[in-house]
C-alpha cells in the first residue's frame, strides 16, 4: 500500500531532541566548553563563561569563534575535550523510541552539529540501531574542509590570504542547504525536528516542514510542537499517512480487536 504522507524524508536533530534536555548532558557540555576556553585562551573561569556566550552569539559556536579568531584548534581536539568525556551513561535506553523510529517508513536522517563519534555514542546509549537511519549529517559532514591537510593549499579559495576557514553549522543557511542536498528531496517534502528555535527558523526559511521539540511554547516558524519525542505519533500522524489522532486510535482499537473479541471499545 502506498504511503499517503506529506513527508518524503525526516531530519532529526540529536541532542535534546531524541532524548530529553532533562538528562543534563547539555549542562555538562557547556561546563566542558568553558573549561576548554579557559585553557585555550588563558582566561579565568568567570571570563570563560561569558566568553562562551559571546562566541555563541557572534559565531554560532565556541569552536567557530575560536577558529575565526585565529586560535590553532583542530575540531578533534575540541570535540575530544567537550564531547567525548560526557557522562553518556546518563542517557538511558529508550526501546519505545526505537520502535517508533522503526515504524517510520520514510528515510530518516540525523542532522546534528555534533561530531560523528558523539552521535554514535548517543544512539548506542539510546539503544537505537544506527542502521535505523539512512545517514548522519554531523560536524564532519558539514565541514570536510577542516579535516584536510593544511600543507596543501590547493583547495583553498582564498589564495594567498590567511583567512580562517568558515565553520558550517546549524542554523546557517549553508548547513540547511547541505542537509537538503544530502536528502535529495524537495525541501517542501521534508520534515525537520529540532529543539533549537533558531535551527527551526532556518529550516522554515528553506521551506521545510518544522517541528520544535522539548519546549512548552511553539515558535512562530514551527509548524508543530512536541514536548517530547515520544508524542510524535500523536502530534504528527501524517508521518504515517494518517489524517489525525482519531484515525490512529481506530488503528489501535482494531489491533486490540484482533486480540479481544469483536466488541468495540466503549460500545
Ligand atoms: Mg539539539
Amino acid at each position: 500500500m502506498e504511503l499517503k504522507s506529506p513527508f518524503d524524508c525526516i531530519l532529526f536533530d540529536l541532542d535534546d531532541t531524541l532524548y530529553s534536555s532533562n538528562v543534563g548532558i547539555a549542562q555538562v557540555c557547556k561546563k566542558n566548553i568553558e573549561k576548554f576556553l579557559a585553557k585555550k585562551c588563558g582566561v579565568s573561569p568567570e571570563r570563560s563563561a561569558s566568553l562562551r556566550v559571546e562566541l555563541f552569539q557572534f559565531y554560532g559556536s565556541s569552536l567557530s569563534g575560536l577558529i575565526a579568531l585565529g586560535y590553532d584548534v583542530h575540531p578533534d581536539e575540541y570535540h575530544s575535550y567537550v564531547h567525548w568525556t560526557l557522562p553518556y551513561e546518563w542517557i538511558k535506553p529508550d526501546p519505545q523510541l526505537n520502535e517508533l523510529l522503526k515504524s517510520i517508513q520514510q528515510p530518516k536522517i540525523i542532522f546534528t552539529n555534533s561530531d560523528m563519534k558523539h552521535a554514535k555514542r548517543v544512539l548506542e546509549r539510546l539503544g537505537i540501531d544506527e542502521q535505523c537511519f539512512n545517514g548522519i549529517i554531523c560536524f564532519e559532514t558539514l565541514n570536510p574542509h577542516l579535516f584536510q591537510d593544511n600543507s596543501s593549499s590547493s583547495s583553498s579559495s582564498s589564495s594567498s590570504s590567511e583567512l580562517s576557514p568558515e565553520v558550517i553549522l546549524k542554523p546557517s543557511m549553508a548547513s540547511m542547504e547541505a542537509a537538503v542536498r544530502f536528502t535529495g528531496c524537495d525541501p517542501h517534502r521534508i520534515l525537520f525536528l529540532d529543539d533549537n528555535e533558531r535551527n527551526v527558523a532556518a529550516g522554515k526559511a528553506l521551506g521545510l516542514h518544522t517541528c520544535l521539540v522539548g519546549k512548552g511554547v511553539k515558535s512562530k516558524e514551527a509548524d508543530y510542537l512536541l514536548e517530547n519525542i515520544s508524542n510524535l505519533r500523536k502530534v504528527i500522524p501524517g508521518i504515517w499517512g494518517k489524517e489525525d489522532e482519531e484515525e490512529h486510535e481506530m488503528v489501535i482499537r482494531n489491533e486490540l480487536g484482533s486480540i479481544r473479541p469483536i466488541a468495540q471499545v466503549g460500545a
